[in-house]
């Protein structure tokens, strides 16, 4: 098992035991805090070269963990947990209702988002936490991005 997942799995513990109150709060630290998986993925992208884009961009729809303004690339990095992803999605046991309904709005809201970016032009990539866990698929992504990169600046 490895940090990313133990943190998960305590943070689904201690959701389970506190109010409704208290589970927003400890939501909206978690997303303010930026997660592992980011600066993972960033210095990834500093190994390529790819250094220049800007992260967390708060002014776009949804705000972007990476962002490629001259190529109008916007990459989101999302969690198999909070995105729902249907590979490695294991529901907690407890308050499976309350789980249902979170990662159910989180994915409805990846999509509004995604929709939303396209429509202003964007090129939106989403990738998976597993995609950045896996050597095969980081390099592949890597490679994508590099290219888009490069060929969509104009
Ligand atoms: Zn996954």
């Amino acid at each position: 098992m490895n940090t990313i997942n133990l943190q998960t799995i305590v943070l689904v513990i201690i959701m389970d035991r506190v109010s409704p109150e208290k589970r927003s709060e400890v939501m909206s630290s978690v997303k303010s805090k930026g997660t592992k998986l980011e600066h993972f993925f960033a210095e990834k992208l500093k190994e390529k070269g790819l250094d220049y884009c800007k992260r967390n961009v708060k002014e776009l729809t949804g705000r972007p963990d990476f962002v490629f303004e001259e190529a109008k690339i916007v990459i989101f990095i999302d969690s198999c947990f909070w995105h729902g992803c249907k590979q490695h999605l294991r529901m907690p046991a407890s308050n499976q209702d309350y789980w249902t309904a979170k990662i159910a709005r989180n994915h409805k809201k990846d999509r509004q988002v995604t929709k939303q970016l396209k429509q202003e032009g964007w090129l939106v990539l989403r990738i998976w936490e597993h995609a950045l866990k896996n050597p095969k698929m980081l390099k592949w992504w890597l490679t994508r991005i590099k290219n888009l990169a490069e060929n969509r600046k104009g």
